[in-house]
C-alpha cells in the first residue's frame, strides 16, 4: 500500500488533522483488508483506529471518549497511544509483529510524531535528547501487576542493544545488560494470580553511554523484594522461579550433591500455593537460559555452586520440622535436613540446631538460651529463610552491578535510567506491602509534578508567556503524611516498633488516630464525635491517595517493619563459610549496638535517593494498562480499564497537556529548520530572531491561538501545527 495514496486521500477528504504517524498506522490497519479499506475515506478509517494522541480527541475531558479511543485501537492491535509525550500502552497478551529489527530501524532518528506511537519512539527520543542536549534521561514505567511494565523495559533495552553503535568491549556490556534480566527474573519473579511472570521487586536501572553513544555500562538498584513469598504463597501462586528451575532443570549429579529430588511437591516452601507447574512456563528450558546468563555475566563456577547451595538450603530449611506439641519446648524431628544444611551452608549442625530452637536473650549482662515452642521455632526458621534469600538477592544484584560497572575513567558517560516499579495497588485486603507501594507511587507523582507541571509553568513564566495556570492537586501533603519526621505514619510506626512492653499493631493504630485524626487524607473508623464510621474495619486506617481511597489493615505492620532475625541465627550465618553468605552476613552486625533501620525507614530512604537520581534527569513516561484479569488476548474489560485510567491519573495528564503547549523550540533552531519555507527568511534572516520567527509563522498561516512567542523560544500549542510545517518542508 502506498503511503502517499493515503495521504492524498486524507487531504481530499479534508481530514481535520493530519499526522504522518497516523498514516503509517492506517497503512498497517488497512493492509489486511486491502481494496475495501482503500476505498474507505480517511475519516472513517480514523474512526476505526482512533487518534494516536489523546490530545487530538475532540472531547478531551470525557473519560468515555478516552476509553473508546483505547478500545478502538486495541481492536486494531494498536496498543500504543500518546498523551503528548506520555506513552500509554495496553498489554496485548499476544505476540505482535511490531518488535522486529525493521521496526527498530523505522523509529531510529525519526521525529517523535512522524511515526506511529511505539515504545521504540520513546526509547529513541530519550536517546537522542541525551545525545544532542547532553542531558541524562529517565524512562518511568508504571502500571499495575501484569500491565506490561517489565516487557516494556526489556523492549527499551533491546532497542538500545540493537540500534546503538558498538565498539570493542561494548558487545560484552550489551550482552551482560540483556542477560541480567533472566537472572534477576529467576530470583525475583514468580507466578502470581495476576501475572505468570510477576516481578516481586522494584527495579531501577541506569544504562551508561560513552561519548559515541555506545552503551558501556549499567547499574541496578532493587527495591523491596517480597521476601515473604519464600515461605508462603497464596493459592494459585508460586515461590520464586529459581526453585522450580533448579528442581526441574538441574543436572542429575547437581541435584544429588544438593540433596534435592526432582519433585517440587516434596518441598514445603513450594506447595503452599498448590501449583508447582504452570502451562506458560517451561522451568527446564529457563534453567538453561539462566545458567548460561550467569556465565555471560561473569559468575565463576564456584560462585554458581555457592549460590545454588544457598537456594537448596532454603528448600531444606522449609522441610525442617519441629516436635514439642502442646506448648512444650521445640525440638527438631528432621535430621537429614540439618545434615544437608550443615554441609551446604558450611555451618556447624549442632549450633544450627540449637539456634533454630532457642532464642538468645541478654539478662543482667548475661547471655541465656531460652527455649522456643513449636510455633516460635517455625517462625524463627521462616525468618531465617527470608533473611538468607533476601540478602542473597541483594548480593546477586551487587554482583551483576560489578559486572556491568563502567570501567573507563572517562567521566563523560551519559545516562538513561529505566524505572520498572509497582503501580498503585488496591486489593480487598491491603497491608504493609501495599502501604509501601502506594507511598512509592505518591512520591513518583510528586516527581511528576516537580518535573513536568511545575517546571513547565516555571518555563512559561521565565519566557514571559501568558498562560492560564492549570489547576492540579499537589500531593505533597500525602507524602508528608507518610514520611514527615515525628508526625508521619512511618515515624509513628517506628516509634511503636521501638517501644518495649505492650506495643502492638492496635496500639500503633491508636497512636495514628491520636496524632493524625482530622488530617484531610487520613481516616479511621472513629468519627470526631466518638461515633463509629460505617464500612470501615476496626483494624483499618484509610488513606485518601491522590489516585483514590485505600484501606489498610494494620495487622502485621509491626512485625513486617521490624523484620527481625534472632541474634543467634544471625550468629550462625556469620560463622558460615559459604563465600556468598560471608558477604551477606557481616560479623560487624553482631557487635553493632545500633538498631538496624526498620523496613519502612529503609524504603523511605531508598525512595528519597531514587527521587534525587530521577530529579537530575529528563523524564519520559510509559503508562501500562492491563486489559483483563484473565491474561487473555483480545479482551477489553471496560470496568478494569476505567479503574486503571483513574489510578494512573491519565485524565489529569491529558487535561494538563491540553492546557499547555505541546512544543517549544529555541528561535535559532526553529528558524534554521524552517527558514526555507518563507521568502523573507530565506536564505537568511538578519534581524532579531524573534522577528524572523514571527515573520515565518505568519507566512505559514499560524493562527494567533496556535502559538506564543517567548523570550528565547516559540511555543506551539498543538502537534498538528508542527506536523503541517514539517510536512510543508518535505513536500516543498
Ligand atoms: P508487569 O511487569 O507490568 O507486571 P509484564 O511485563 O511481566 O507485566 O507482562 C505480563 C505478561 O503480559 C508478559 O509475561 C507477557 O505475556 C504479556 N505482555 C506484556 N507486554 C506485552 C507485549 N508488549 N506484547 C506481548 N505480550 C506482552
Ligand atoms: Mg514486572
Amino acid at each position: 500500500m502506498d503511503l502517499s495514496l493515503i495521504r492524498n486521500q486524507m487531504r481530499k477528504t479534508q481530514a481535520t488533522i493530519f499526522e504522518k504517524g497516523f498514516a503509517l498506522e492506517l497503512r498497517d490497519a488497512v493492509v489486511n483488508d486491502g481494496v475495501r479499506a482503500m476505498m474507505e475515506s480517511a475519516l472513517t478509517a480514523r474512526d476505526r483506529v482512533g487518534v494516536q494522541d489523546f490530545v487530538l480527541l475532540e472531547n478531551h475531558t470525557s473519560e468515555v471518549a478516552f476509553i473508546e479511543n483505547l478500545r478502538k485501537r486495541f481492536k486494531e492491535n494498536l496498543i500504543y497511544t500518546y498523551i503528548g509525550s506520555v506513552l500509554v500502552s495496553v498489554n496485548p497478551y499476544k505476540d505482535l509483529e511490531i518488535y522486529t529489527k525493521q521496526h527498530m530501524e523505522r523509529y531510529r532518528g525519526v521525529n517523535f510524531y512522524e511515526v506511529s506511537p511505539h515504545i521504540y519512539a520513546i526509547s529513541d527520543n530519550a536517546y537522542r535528547s541525551m545525545r544532542t542536549e547532553r542531558r541524562d534521561q529517565c524512562i518511568l514505567i508504571s502500571g499495575e501487576s501484569g500491565a506490561g511494565k517489565t516487557e516494556a523495559s526489556k523492549k527499551v533495552l533491546q532497542y538500545y542493544a540493537v540500534t546503538c553503535p558498538a565498539s570493542g568491549h561494548v558487545e560484552t556490556v550489551k550482552d551482560r545488560l540483556l542477560q541480567s534480566n533472566p537472572v534477576l527474573e529467576a530470583f525475583g519473579n514468580a507466578k502470581t494470580l495476576r501475572n505468570d511472570n510477576s516481578s516481586r521487586f522494584g527495579k531501577y536501572m541506569d544504562i551508561q553511554f560513552d561519548f559515541k553513544g555506545a552503551p558501556v555500562g549499567g547499574h541496578i538498584i532493587n527495591y523491596l523484594l517480597e521476601k515473604s513469598r519464600v515461605v508462603h504463597q497464596s493459592h494459585g501462586e508460586r515461590n520464586f522461579h529459581i526453585f522450580y528451575q533448579l528442581i526441574e532443570g538441574g543436572e542429575e549429579d547437581l541435584l544429588r550433591r544438593l540433596g534435592l529430588e526432582r519433585t517440587p511437591q516434596q518441598y514445603q516452601y513450594l506447595v503452599k500455593g498448590q501449583c508447582p507447574k504452570v502451562s506458560s512456563i517451561n522451568d527446564r528450558n529457563e534453567w538453561k537460559v539462566v545458567r548460561k546468563a550467569l556465565t555471560v555475566i561473569g559468575f565463576s563456577d564456584d560462585e554458581v555452586e555457592e549460590l545454588l547451595n544457598i537456594i537448596a538450603s532454603v528448600l531444606h530449611l522449609g522441610n525442617v520440622q519441629f516436635g514439642g506439641e502442646d506448648g512444650g519446648n521445640a525440638y527438631i524431628t528432621t535430621d537429614t535436613q540439618i545434615k544437608y544444611l550443615a554441609r551446604l551452608l558450611n555451618v556447624d549442625g549442632s549450633v544450627l540446631r540449637e539456634a533454630l530452637t532457642h532464642k538468645k536473650i541478654i539478662a543482667k549482662g548475661e547471655e541465656l538460651m531460652s527455649p522456643l515452642n513449636q510455633e516460635q521455632a517455625g517462625a524463627a526458621r521462616d525468618a531465617l529463610s527470608k533473611a538468607v534469600y533476601g540478602r542473597t538477592f541483594t548480593w546477586l544484584v551487587n554482583k551483576i552491578n560489578a559486572s556491568l560497572a563502567f570501567k573507563e575513567t572517562s567521566k563523560n558517560a551519559s545516562v538513561i535510567g529505566l524505572l520498572d516499579i509497582y503501580g498503585f495497588e488496591v486489593f480487598q485486603n491491603n497491608s504493609f506491602e501495599q502501604f509501601c507501594i502506594n507511598y512509592c507511587n505518591e512520591k513518583l507523582q510528586q516527581l511528576f509534578i516537580e518535573l513536568t507541571l511545575k517546571s513547565e509553568q516555571e518555563e512559561y513564566e521565565a519566557e514571559g508567556i501568558t498562560w492560564e495556570p492549570v489547576q492540579y492537586f499537589n500531593n505533597k501533603i500525602i507524602c508528608d503524611l507518610v514520611e514527615e519526621k515525628f508526625k508521619g505514619i512511618i515515624s509513628i510506626l517506628d516509634e511503636e516498633c521501638l517501644r518495649p512492653g505492650d506495643a502492638s499493631d492496635l496500639t500503633f493504630l491508636e497512636k495514628l488516630e491520636k496524632t493524625l485524626g482530622g488530617h484531610a487524607h487520613f481516616v479511621t473508623h472513629k468519627l470526631a464525635d466518638g461515633k463509629t464510621r460505617k464500612m470501615m474495619g476496626r483494624e483499618d486506617f484509610r488513606m485518601i491517595h491522590y489516585a483514590g481511597e485505600v484501606n489498610y489493615n494494620v495487622n502485621g505492620f509491626l512485625d513486617k517493619n521490624n523484620d527481625l532475625l534472632f541474634r543467634n541465627l544471625k550468629e550462625v550465618m556469620c560463622l558460615s563459610e559459604n563465600k556468598i553468605l560471608t558477604q551477606c552476613f557481616d560479623r560487624e552486625e553482631l557487635t553493632d549496638k545500633k538498631r538496624p533501620e526498620t523496613a519502612a525507614t529503609q524504603f523511605k530512604n531508598s525512595l528519597a535517593k531514587l527521587m534525587e537520581i530521577l530529579m537530575s534527569k529528563e523524564p519520559s513516561y510509559v503508562r501500562c494498562i492491563k486489559p483483563n484479569d484473565a491474561k487473555q488476548a483480545g479482551r477489553f474489560d471496560e470496568v478494569l480499564i476505567r479503574h486503571q485510567v483513574k489510578y494512573l491519573g491519565l485524565m489529569e495528564n491529558l487535561r494538563v497537556r491540553r492546557a499547555g503547549f505541546a512544543y517549544r523550540r529555541r528561535y535559532e533552531i526553529f528558524l534554521q529548520r524552517y527558514k526555507s519555507l518563507c521568502p523573507d527568511t530565506w536564505p537568511s534572516w538578519d534581524g532579531r530572531l524573534v522577528d524572523g520567527v514571527s515573520t515565518l509563522v505568519k507566512h505559514l498561516g499560524y493562527k494567533p491561538e496556535e502559538y506564543k512567542l517567548g523570550r528565547s523560544k516559540i511555543f506551539i500549542r498543538f502537534p498538528k501545527t508542527l506536523f503541517a510545517t514539517e510536512d510543508a518542508l518535505e513536500t516543498r
